[in-house]
Formats: C-alpha cells, sequence, structure tokens
C-alpha cells in the first residue's frame, strides 16, 4: 500500500490501473477511521480490483467557530488500518495541493436539499462538500464511490450532485455502523466526555422507539417526531439541534410516514454535535 500527497502521483497510479482494466473503488473520508470506514473499504474491496482512500480534512466544508482545528488526526494509525482492509492507495492531500493560491471554483447544489437537516445550521456545509468531492473524483475519476449512510443527507447531495452534472461514477451507500451499544462510530465521538458518552445513547435509543411506533402502525410524523424528541430531552445533557421526518431522496418534510422516508436527528453534547438517522419504507396503502 502506498501513500501519495500530490494530484500528479494518483494520476500516474489510476492510469496504471486503468490501462490493466481493473476497476476502481473509492472512499473519501477526512480520517481518524474507525470501523464505519473500515465497512466502506470492505464494500469496495468486495467490488472493486483496485481501492483508494483519500484522508482530508476538508477546510471548505466546515463553518466559522467548528472543529477544522481541532479535528482528530493519526495518518500512522489510519494507514495501519487501510493495510489491514487490504487499500491499494491513500491520497493524503495538504489543504495546498487541493486549494492552491487563486483557488476560487466552487459546486454548490442549490435547493431544499442542502438547505434542509444539517443545511440550516451549518449553511456553508454541503458547497465544502460537493466542492471536495466533485475534485476528487477527477482526481481518482473511480467507478464506484462508497458512502456511509450515517450521513443520509450527504449521500441524497451526492447523488443529486452526479446526476445533476452527469459524472459517471456510481455511488454506493453503506449501512450504519454502531459501537456494540448502539452510538453510530463517528470520528467525533472522542470528543464526548464519559457522561456526555453515556447520555448520547439516547440517539440511537429514540430513532429505535420512532422505528417501533411505526411498525406498530404509527403514521403520524408530528407523534413520532414527539416521541423522539421527549427521549432526547430525557437526557439533560443533550441540545436537540433537529429531529426530521422526511423524504429520503428530496429530504422535504412529511406529514404523514408513508414511502421511503428517514427520519434523522442532530443533536449537541457541549460543543460537539452528533448525527444519527433511520431509513424505513412503508408500503402505500
Ligand atoms: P468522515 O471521515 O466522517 O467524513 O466519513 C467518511 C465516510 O465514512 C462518509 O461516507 C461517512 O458517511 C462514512 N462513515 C462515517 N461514520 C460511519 C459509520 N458509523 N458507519 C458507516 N459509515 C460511516
Amino acid at each position: 500500500m502506498k501513500t501519495v500527497k500530490t494530484i500528479s502521483e494518483v494520476r500516474a497510479f489510476v492510469d496504471e490501473k486503468r490501462r490493466a482494466g481493473n476497476r476502481i473503488g473509492f472512499v473519501p473520508t477526512m480520517g481518524f477511521l474507525h470501523e464505519g470506514h473500515a465497512s466502506l473499504m470492505k464494500a469496495a474491496k468486495a467490488k472493486c480490483d483496485v481501492v483508494i482512500v483519500s484522508i482530508f480534512v476538508n477546510p471548505t466544508q466546515f463553518g466559522p467557530g467548528e472543529d477544522l482545528e481541532t479535528y482528530p488526526r493519526d495518518l500512522v494509525r489510519d494507514q495501519n488500518t487501510c493495510e489491514a482492509v487490504g487499500v491499494d492507495l491513500i491520497f493524503a492531500p495538504e489543504a495546498s495541493e487541493m486549494y492552491p493560491e487563486g483557488y476560487s471554483t466552487y459546486v454548490d447544489c442549490e435547493g431544499e436539499i442542502t438547505k434542509q437537516l444539517c443545511g440550516a445550521s451549518r449553511p456553508t456545509h454541503f458547497k465544502g462538500v460537493t466542492s471536495v468531492v466533485a475534485k476528487l473524483f477527477n482526481i481518482v475519476q473511480p467507478d464506484f464511490a462508497f458512502f456511509g449512510q450515517k450521513d443520509a443527507q450527504q449521500i441524497a447531495v451526492i447523488e443529486k450532485m452526479v446526476r445533476d452534472l452527469n459524472m459517471t461514477v456510481k455511488i454506493v451507500p453503506c449501512p450504519i455502523v454502531r459501537e456494540s451499544d448502539g452510538l453510530a462510530m463517528s470520528s467525533r465521538n472522542t470528543y464526548l466526555s464519559d457522561e456526555q458518552r453515556k447520555e448520547a445513547l439516547v440517539l440511537s435509543q429514540s430513532l429505535e422507539i420512532a422505528k417501533n411506533k411505526i411498525q406498530n402502525g404509527e403514521r403520524d410524523a408530528n407523534k413520532i417526531k414527539s416521541a423522539i424528541m421527549d427521549h432526547i430531552q430525557s437526557s439533560p445533557l443533550a441540545e436537540i439541534d433537529y429531529v426530521s421526518l422526511v423524504n429520503v431522496k428530496t429530504l422535504l418534510p412529511l406529514v404523514v410516514i408513508e414511502d421511503e422516508f428517514l427520519i434523522a436527528l442532530a443533536v449537541k453534547f457541549g460543543k460537539t454535535r452528533l448525527i444519527d438517522n433511520y431509513r424505513g419504507q412503508v408500503s402505500l396503502s
């Protein structure tokens, strides 16, 4: 496994692999890798001949006052994780390689899809995500790119970008990987104090409550939302950013649970903002 820092090295590697007829899989990450990231790499390995992972804490997707400077980083540990899964190449550029002086071009997916949910409290976030992912797709030119369902809105936005811009890459969504007690794995979990870590279980627990209600026939989105909020508010340390029940593709709010729906939530514990979601389907009556 090689680690490279420049775009020209990635291109040389990809050119050679593609000439040999290999199918290229790509997993973009911000590093500090955990089992969730590893599951994407394993999915890529199963579907593709060559797997490339990018590790880049992308400054343009962080808003003012967010955790860009403190975001956890550990390249050596990440290299070991990638090596163990059988990744072929890590692309770990400096910010100056991705955004050299004078850089000024951005990809912005407009409309409700980036304004709802996380877009409401992070208004510039998705513009940063689509811009860097478009750049990475141009650099790596993958056949398949693997993303975690943990960031459900990110997948919806990237799928829309790929459709709107006629990109040829195929997006492969992968299931959420959780700790044994249910907390969705995240590089940001490391910020939590012991007490916050315990109370952070309200996220996955409240989604379970919602899932059970829907399985028992509840279809009123407001009632389900209230049950979720009540449970989260049972934690004194939790501060709700949003709880939303939306259509999976458009991310527009639902009044009645129907078809393919997404329950997404973001909750802050101190300065740490955690997200989680449940994606389900009910048959149309
Ligand atoms: P990040 O490094 O947080 O930008 O995440 C990189 C990729 O890993 C994204 O596609 C995430 O959705 C995915 N990912 C992060 N956490 C998880 C998880 N717990 N389960 C599955 N995928 C995840």
